[in-house]
């Protein structure tokens, strides 16, 4: 059952996610978190960094969309300055959000990565729609309130996934 928890890939930040990583392995589109993956769960500013990778992965043809649980009005104002398309209320760890956005945007599930901060969430999203998954680092240690329950459940998955998974590792 933990299998269904486990990121194809982690990587310490989006920023280590690179178009030559995605092109080596097929990747057309980043499906990704907004919430202490693109932004700071508590605030609704965007950094140059952002910006700057946004353009590199648009210039390299990977298109960028955003899969939250989030309200419309909280995702919509976070990232109106960006230009990025997104769904919100998405209702990982379901598959719904995802599958929209397969079907909406036409894609090959199998050239498609989801990308967030929570195995509960994202990772098990990705897992019960059968894309990759790169689970992140959350960019701030604290989380909303309705996250928390979920980082205590989380600590308990990462001990089983690191006894079955030895390799599973951070780039
Ligand atoms: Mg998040």
């Amino acid at each position: 059952m933990f299998s269904k928890f486990k990121p194809t890939w982690m990587f310490n930040n989006i920023y280590a996610i690179t178009p030559e990583f995605l092109k080596a392995n097929k990747i057309t589109t980043i499906l990704t978190d907004l919430d202490n993956t693109l932004i700071p769960w508590d605030t609704k500013k965007s950094t140059h960094q952002l910006k700057n990778w946004l353009t590199v992965m648009h210039n390299n043809g990977i298109q960028v969309i955003v899969i939250s649980n989030n309200s419309f009005n909280r995702v919509n104002s976070a990232i109106a300055s960006l230009n990025v398309p997104f769904i919100s209320r998405a209702l990982k760890p379901l598959n719904f959000g995802i599958k929209r956005a397969i079907k909406n945007y036409n894609l090959n599930p199998n050239q498609v990565i989801m990308v967030g901060d929570q195995l509960m969430t994202d990772i098990l999203a990705s897992n019960n729609s059968g894309v990759k998954s790169i689970l992140v680092k959350p960019l701030v240690a604290s989380d909303a309130w309705n996250t928390k329950p979920n980082r205590m459940i989380e600590h308990a998955i990462w001990k089983q996934l690191y006894k079955k998974y030895p390799d599973l590792k951070w780039r």
